[in-house]
């Protein structure tokens, strides 16, 4: 919804908040199967994705979102090999998980091609390793395949999702879970975006429950900043099969091949650090 056509505006009902860029104008609208994708041209943030009336990327704060997805994961799994992206349409979080030289595979499933392809025109540094040898891009429903991913194939997966509503509503589920649980070797981790925890506790309790009721036996939620997303203030959420999620490889962080403009070692650890009233709440979920 718009205030008025030199601004877009994304109302976040049931909160009594709302987020607003100001657009120069519209460069790509398209009805695809699945969703409606909109791209903006903006005054000061690059261009703008929307999916669906909800804020997705930015040119100029999303690699807080996509390194937050890759590193936190990458640098604690012991030997991360090969690694499955469920959504991450927009290439990001792609683009990150191959700046490491331990990955041999990266197969991305997006269930809607249009996402990539509206991504490669108007986000082409996100798109810049899609040719990448290692790279795979798949176009299927991320439960589905999942769900059919061979036993103990993957190292890592990331959930790089839209939120649970529409398509995305599937990859909350219960039975999405224990389908990562299956197709995750040992020590495995699985990481989805999480919504704020500030609006969205539910979710985050839900997907806590969840994990833990698949089996992964330890759980933790990340914080970081996302302009963009209801209350600037988004989370990370990682369940990990026979390992735990606090420690990670911390002088490879300090000798990264690559360069990062937000994640580092004090970031990594910073972003486990657990407010107080999460603490509580995570306490009372047993
Ligand atoms: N960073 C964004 C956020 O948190 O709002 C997410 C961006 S990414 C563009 C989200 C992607 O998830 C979209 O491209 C969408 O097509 C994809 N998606 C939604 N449901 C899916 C499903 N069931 N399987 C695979 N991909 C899905």
């Amino acid at each position: 919804m718009s205030l008025d056509e030199n601004w877009f505006t994304e109302i976040h009902h049931g909160t009594g908040s709302a987020f607003s860029l100001q657009v120069k104008g519209k460069l790509d609208e398209e009805q695809s199967p699945f969703q409606k994708i909109t791209i903006y041209d903006t005054t000061d943030w690059g261009r703008f994705m929307v999916i669906d009336g909800c804020t997705m990327v930015t040119s100029r704060d999303n690699f807080l979102y996509h390194e937050m997805m890759s590193h936190p994961v990458l640098f604690t799994h012991e030997n991360p090999r090969h690694v499955a992206i469920i959504g991450g349409g927009d290439c990001g979080t792609l683009r990150e998980v191959l700046k490491h030289p331990t990955v041999e595979k990266a197969t991305q499933i997006d269930i809607d091609e249009r996402v990539t392809r509206l991504s490669e025109v108007h986000f082409p540094e996100l798109c810049e390793s899609n040719g990448d040898p290692r790279a795979e891009l798949l176009f299927d429903d991320g439960i589905k395949w999942i769900c059919e991913a061979p036993a103990a194939s993957l190292d890592v997966i990331i959930v790089d999702s839209t939120d649970p509503i529409g398509p995305g509503e599937v990859l909350f589920t219960p039975e999405f879970y224990k389908g990562c649980h299956e197709a995750l070797g040992q020590r495995g981790m699985v990481v989805q975006q999480s919504e704020s925890p500030l609006l969205h506790m539910e979710i985050i309790e839900k997907m806590h429950r969840s994990l833990r009721k698949a089996g992964f036996d330890d759980v933790r939620t990340l914080f970081f900043p996302q302009p963009i997303y209801p209350s600037g203030w988004w989370s990370a959420t990682i369940g990990r099969k026979g390992g735990k999620i606090e420690g990670f490889r911390e002088a490879d962080v300090e000798q990264r091949p690559f360069q990062t403009r937000y994640y580092n070692a004090d970031i990594h650890r910073g972003a486990l650090a657990q407010p107080e009233f999460f603490k509580q709440a995570v306490a009372g979920w047993g």
